[in-house]
């Protein structure tokens, strides 16, 4: 189907033609032009889509949501991801309290640990849980 574009041929909102193009019985591409004035376009990558930016702000708040899920997730309150937690080579200790706790318990004052202020988590894409 046609996609929404905004034409710089004709300056309106228009929709998208699409028509395949052959070279005998092969098909080496497609002619992309305005339906509204025949404005053609060399590629796929010239042509103003309407619904583009959109769509990808979309998908930024989709990630966003996914980090808070994985917030209230039960998995989110074990001991190993908690703020108290500490390890070290003889035992792991809740700060909270005061005693030996297991990586795998979870608890009632359990609190997020901060996110470790690593540069490249930005460039990965977000947060990732602890290494221990
Ligand atoms: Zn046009």
């Amino acid at each position: 189907m046609g996609a929404e574009i905004h034409c710089p041929g004709c300056g309106k909102d228009t929709l998208l033609l699409r028509t395949p193009r052959y070279e005998g019985f092969k098909r080496t591409g497609e002619d992309l032009a305005c339906t509204a004035c025949g404005h053609a376009f060399a590629s796929e990558a010239d042509v103003p889509f309407r619904e583009e930016k959109k769509t990808a702000v979309f998908t930024d708040a989709d990630r966003s949501v996914v980090v808070d899920v994985f917030k209230n997730d039960p998995r989110g309150r074990l001991c190993r991801y908690c703020a108290h937690y500490v390890v070290n080579p003889f035992r792991q200790w809740c700060g909270v309290h005061r005693k030996e706790v297991e990586a795998t318990h979870t608890c009632e004052r359990f609190e997020p640990r901060p996110p470790p202020k690593d540069p490249l988590a930005a460039v990965t894409g977000g947060p990732k849980p602890p290494v221990l």
